[in-house]
């Protein structure tokens, strides 16, 4: 890395991904070391009292756990980030540490179901009420707005079912009533939707998925505005939060890929997405990457790219043939998460309780991986036979 530190903010995404926190290399190493470390010591009594020093204990940071976060802050597009165990993690850590006995939420009915889980069980345990919105609300968010709202939680495109959400009509809205914005940006990987640019206070992500890349590793990441950082802070370090060495050093290297990866997977779920949407078997196709989905005015204007997680309904048909077309796949695999190298299907059934999910026949979440499209395509053709022959 040349010498003096590049002005980041005059460069575009894809070379602040090469060259973010690159300052916390040493000796001319290209990544920073991986410190396993709790103990950091103090060479005298005065660095001791006066906390003068960059580093104090393990918990408290380490220069591969800065150098992960100050690279994601710097994606993101926020003031500061801190990393979590998970992405379950940094979700919980954060509504705790904004809010208290008394408040109300407002969370997306889209929301990915741990989310609701923690709202309505121990969120609610504490005295702090959920209530969940139509995902596709606007500005009409504003009516559900109460004296007592804190925070206004969104996740775009939604959980399963991919509705996009108009965050800046949300976020105008919630700041005038003087609410705060969160949005899970998993989806966009923090590089296709800029969620302080169109008005978030937080973003909070299951690094899990697209930044680690390779499906080996769990983290979670919050990066705040300058505003919710102090606030955000605080608690965290009071809750104790951290993360592994490995696991925050492998996140920093997948992170340094993620729009070549990114980049393929929108280009083969496109192509999937296209093929699914003109077969018979298939009711729709949700993916706000297709011109006729109903997300894609907003997703246009607001993300700059699509990755390959999409979901499919099928017209009805009975749970054996889909058993049938899913137990045969050789290329994809069943199982949750996403994000990594490698496809993925499995069956869903979203739960809804601010709006109802109508749809007839049997929904199939996918996640296109970055093996050869064609390869894909003929491994879904032969489900579908499996599932017309077993119907
Ligand atoms: C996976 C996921 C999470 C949870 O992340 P973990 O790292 O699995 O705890 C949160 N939000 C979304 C949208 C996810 O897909």
């Amino acid at each position: 890395m040349a010498k003096n530190k590049p002005d980041l903010t005059t460069l575009k995404a894809e070379t602040r991904l090469v060259v973010a926190a690159r300052e916390y290399a040493e000796h001319g190493m290209v990544n920073p070391a991986v410190y396993h470390a709790s103990t950091v010591l103090y060479p005298t009594v005065k660095s001791l009292r006066d906390e003068s020093q960059a580093y104090s204990y393990g918990r408290e940071g380490t220069p591969t756990s800065r150098a992960f976060e100050t690279a994601i802050a710097t994606l993101e597009g926020g003031h500061d980030a801190a990393v979590s165990p998970s992405g379950a993690a940094a979700i919980s850590t954060t509504l705790l540490a904004f809010l208290k006995t008394g408040d109300h939420l407002l969370m997306v009915d889209t929301t990915y179901h741990r989310t609701r889980k923690f709202c309505d069980g121990l969120l609610k345990g504490l005295g702090i009420e959920t209530t969940y919105y139509d995902p596709l609300a606007g500005s009409d968010i504003a009516a559900h707005i109460r004296p007592n709202t804190r925070v206004v939680f969104c996740e775009s495109p939604g959980s399963q079912t991919m509705e996009v959400q108009d965050i800046p009509a949300i976020a105008d809205a919630a700041h005038k009533k003087g609410c705060l914005v969160f949005i899970d940006n998993t989806w966009s990987a923090g590089f296709y939707f800029n969620a302080f640019a169109h008005g978030c206070d937080v973003s909070i992500q299951a690094a899990t998925k697209y930044i680690v890349g390779h499906s080996d590793t769990m983290l979670g990441v919050t990066t705040c505005s300058k505003e919710a950082w102090p606030q955000f802070k605080e608690a965290y370090l009071l809750m104790g939060q951290f993360a592994g060495p490995d696991d925050m050093y492998l996140a920093l290297r997948g992170l340094r890929t993620l729009d070549v990866r990114l980049e393929r997977h929108h280009r083969n779920a496109m192509k999937l997405a296209e093929w699914l949407r003109g077969r018979s078997e298939v009711e729709t196709v949700l993916y706000p990457a297709l011109s006729n989905d109903p997300g894609h005015r907003i997703w246009k204007r607001d993300f700059t790219g699509a990755c390959g997680l999409f979901s499919v309904v099928l017209k009805p048909t009975s749970r054996e043939s889909v058993a049938a077309m899913l137990n045969g796949l050789n290329l994809f695999g069943m199982g949750f998460s996403w994000g990594g190298f490698e496809s993925l299907v499995v069956p869903f059934k979203p739960h809804r309780t601010a709006t109802s999910w109508t749809a007839m026949g049997p929904a199939l979440r996918f996640h296109i991986g970055l093996e050869n499209p064609d390869d894909l395509i003929d491994d879904l053709k032969q489900g579908f036979e499996r599932l017309k022959k077993t119907s």
